[in-house]
């Protein structure tokens, strides 16, 4: 799954061993005494607290379930879009796992009308505990025997629990229902096992207007005309898969066909759609070639489909039928690196190896999809593109991953851990670093290989890891996976220049003060992160690159002697640790790093180092520079940003280059920074990126500087901007912002004729009516029974949140 929690203006890129029975003496007599000391601690009190690595390795969050799912026959029909229901018959067949099993309990949410239940021609009882159903079977199996039962059923959910159902809008789309799948919706529309661990193969056979395309796991089996002007459309999943991954979408898609490889590839759009989504869609069979050769593992599926749908937040990874927003990229927004291309269709294909082929066992350990879906986004541009854009794309993950950390710190492999992508993505990173490139792929081949179609926890890792280059890497996951944070380094460097040497003391700063949770589970940081950080201290002669292997909480150094004063000093040369760093350094030595260290992570610490320096004209010219001249897009856009703070006499030489950059990332941040330098000049510019810019992003972040530097004259751009078309409404969102912060109620007139446009446009006018004008008010007032059913949906909720009325 990946969705983007980003506006759409600033979319880039975001063991220890547990005591074990072994069938020996030595083995049972330790479980012996091992049981004896657990009574004993039972009788001095309660249990010593859990390891989050205990817990993790122990597959504590793993269900038991007495049964194994073999197969469901899922038959849905007489969707009703007013009351989000409809009729569904579930064929179930399991594998008994306990002699004398009575009774299989499946997950089916409470508002699923349970009708009937029968095994054979014979009606079985059943109970609905909560989200289960209990059957109870006709007779006790026995431990291998199979049964087979159909439940029916009356389905009903609450709009986006299991399914989501839109009406026809004339207009703006046609009727459509999907399902939501992930970690907890489809046992919400139909009874199964909710659980990752237990795949099964089933068949969807969905039965709706003629009008819609069905769209679901596997192969097409038959699309036949049935009563009613309906057609039911027979899709077969013929390989086990998690039945978190069961997808269902029935709406007014035409498909696109391709293929790669001999494997059919499909993208599903609307109608108006299709140009626009042949050049979306075409990286996909370049994506799939490129993870194929990576992994070393086949495509494993029949198919792929992307299929788009309306009001969707992102991607799910259901099986061979990838759930897509609809949302698709046009020509001009292909200026602004889309989410969509950048990371949305990379991360879901990714899925077809991580995730679906390979699954985590439970949801702890839920990291292991999605962090190396995450991580095989950097790695496809870095077979495209090269190092850099790589490290541009784990740059974004380890912003994103600060950002969890800094509202919760839990570790990578926990219960509903917060940081499963970019961490997942940045630990592989460091994992691949450590490994070397060749033996890193080979780990992941024999991940992929040996757990093909099963499923996995984070020990199944590193034990890959282990068989395929002989590296025990424990302590690794141990940091890492199990444990939480990361380094926090705190660095001081001395020079003495009689022994012409460069002292350097580093300590680790990180505490391991997390408290214990409810069930005495506590998540550790280590004190000392191992690892190795390379320092590369230049010098006007020669760079002298010295490493340094952590042990210890503080270390020192010292290098030399040098051929002369150091000009700068690179903690952790090529970037390959995650972590933090403080360390107070000259300008010039911070000056020096931005001009030649080629890491854009390094370059971004520097950057941000020099920005807090606004009184110092030395950190402003260096970012200046780096604006106008520096290799990459990202560095500069950084340093563009960085100028935002400093005076207009620093900073505009530096954006006016920057305005003019060939990259719209770098013209957006300049344009952007603009806002804050203030100035004639600064207006000039933004006026101008406004009027000419190709990019919606820049001319959003045009429409925001412009409403910043003059509030009072900024009516006409705003008018404009709340008129102006673009690729998710950027620039009228930016516009609405700036009528709203200049308060600026001469654009009711505009708001009015755009309600139709997206709800926030409803929004913008119920704050005006809430602070004052009488217009907004009226106009709000004539539209709750506006013909288009969007735009009544959008004017009530309006008028809920804003408590008008
Ligand atoms: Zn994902």
């Amino acid at each position: 799954m990946v969705f983007t929690t980003q506006a759409p203006s600033t979319q880039r890129n975001t063991q220890r061993v547990v005591p074990r029975c072994t069938p020996c003496l030595c083995g049972e007599l330790f479980h012996r005494v091992w049981r004896g000391l657990l009574a004993l601690a039972v009788l001095a009190g309660p249990v010593a607290a859990q390891t989050n690595a205990e817990r993790i390795l122990s597959e504590a969050d793993t269900r038991s379930h007495d049964y194994d799912l073999v197969h469901q026959r899922i038959e849905a029909w007489g969707f009703d879009w007013d009351s989000l229901a409809f009729m569904g018959r579930v064929t179930t067949t399991a594998v008994c796992r306990r002699p004398g099993l009575d009774r299989i309990v499946l997950d089916a949410g409470r508002m699923l009308e349970v009708r009937r239940v029968t095994q054979g021609r014979a009606t079985l009882a059943f109970d609905r505990p909560g989200d289960s159903l209990i059957v109870r079977l006709q007779r006790p199996a026995g431990f291998g025997d199979t049964v087979r039962f159909v439940v029916e059923y009356r389905g009903r959910v609450a709009q986006g629990h299991g399914l989501y159902f839109f009406p026809a809008e004339p207009g703006r789309r046609g009727r459509q229902v999907y399902s939501g799948g992930g970690t907890d919706g489809n046992p919400n529309w139909f009874p199964t096992y909710a659980g990752p661990e237990d795949k099964e193969t089933w068949d969807m056979i969905a039965t709706v207007p003629a009008d819609l395309t069905v769209v679901s796991n596997g192969r097409l089996v038959a699309d036949r005309p049935a009563p009613g002007r309906t057609h039911a459309v027979h899709w077969a999943q013929e390989r086990p898969a998690s039945t978190y991954l069961v997808s269902l979408v029935a709406a007014p898609l035409v498909k696109l066909a391709d293929r790669w490889r001999g494997v059919p590839l499909a993208y599903y759009v609307a109608p108006g759609d299709t140009a626009q989504a042949r050049a979306v869609f075409r990286m996909t069979p370049d994506v799939l070639e490129v993870y194929a050769r990576l992994a070393g593992e086949p495509f494993p599926w029949a198919k792929y489909a992307q299929v788009t749908v309306a009001d969707y937040f992102g991607g799910m990874e259901n099986v061979t039928a990838t759930t897509m927003a609809d949302w698709l990229p046009d020509r001009r927004a292909e200026l602004d690196a889309p989410w969509y291309r950048e990371v949305l269709i990379p991360h879901e294909a990714a899925h077809n190896w991580f995730g679906n082929y390979v699954t985590t066992a439970n949801w702890a350990n839920y990291w292991l999809n999605e962090g190396l879906a995450q991580f095989m986004v950097g790695q496809y541009w870095r077979v495209k593109r090269g190092d850099a854009a790589a490290e541009d794309a784990y740059l974004a993950d380890y912003r994103d991953y600060l950002e969890a950390d800094g509202r919760r710190r839990m570790p990578l492999a926990s219960l509903r851990s917060n940081n499963i992508y970019p961490k997942g993505s940045l630990v592989l990173r460091m994992l691949r670093l450590e490994l070397g490139d060749q033996r890193f792929w080979a780990a992941i081949h024999r991940y992929l290989e040996r757990n093909a179609l099963g499923s996995v926890t984070s020990a199944d890792l590193a034990r890959a890891v282990l068989d395929a280059t002989g590296e025990n890497l424990s302590w690794f996951f141990d940091q890492w996976v199990y444990a939480a944070g990361h380094p926090e380094f705190s660095v001081s460097a001395t020079y003495d220049s009689t022994a012409r040497t460069l002292g350097l003391a580093v300590v680790q700063t990180q505490r391991d003060t997390l408290p214990a949770d409810s069930t005495g589970l506590r998540y550790s940081v280590p004190e000392v992160f191992r690892g190795r950080v390379t320092i590369r201290v230049g010098t006007a002669l020669a760079d002298v690159v010295r490493e340094l292997d952590l042990r210890q909480r503080a270390e020192t150094l010292t290098v030399g002697p040098l051929p002369g004063p150091p000009t700068m000093v690179v903690f952790d040369d090529g970037n390959r640790l995650l972590k933090t760093l403080a360390f107070a350094q000259p300008t010039d030595w911070l000056a020096t790093q931005l001009q030649r260290d080629p890491d854009p992570w390094n370059q971004a610490w520097a950057i941000n180092q020099l920005g807090g320096r606004t009184t110092d004209s030395a950190a402003g010219a260096a970012l200046v520079r780096a604006a106008a001249h520096l290799g990459d897009a990202t560095t500069r856009a950084l340093a563009a940003e960085a100028l935002a703070r400093f005076p207009a006499p620093v900073a505009l030489p530096g954006l006016e280059a920057a305005v003019r950059d060939t990259s719209a990332r770098v013209r957006e941040a300049a344009v952007g920074a603009l806002g804050g330098v203030g100035g004639p000049g600064a207006l000039a510019l933004a006026r101008a990126a406004f009027a000419g810019d190709p990019s919606y992003a820049v001319r959003a972040a045009a429409v925001g500087a412009v409403a910043e530097l003059d509030s009072a004259g900024a009516h006409d751009v705003i008018a404009t901007a709340l008129a102006t078309p673009s690729y998710r409404s950027v620039i009228q969102s930016a516009a609405l912002g700036a009528a709203v912060r200049t308060a600026d109620a001469g654009t009711v007139p505009v708001l009015e004729e755009r309600l139709g446009d997206q709800s926030l446009v409803a929004l913008a006018l119920a704050w005006f009516a809430q602070h004052g004008s009488d217009a907004a008010r009226e106009a709000l007032a004539r539209h709750r029974d506006d013909e288009r059913a969007w735009v009544r949906r959008w004017v009530a909720e309006a008028y809920r949140r804003s408590g008008l009325d």
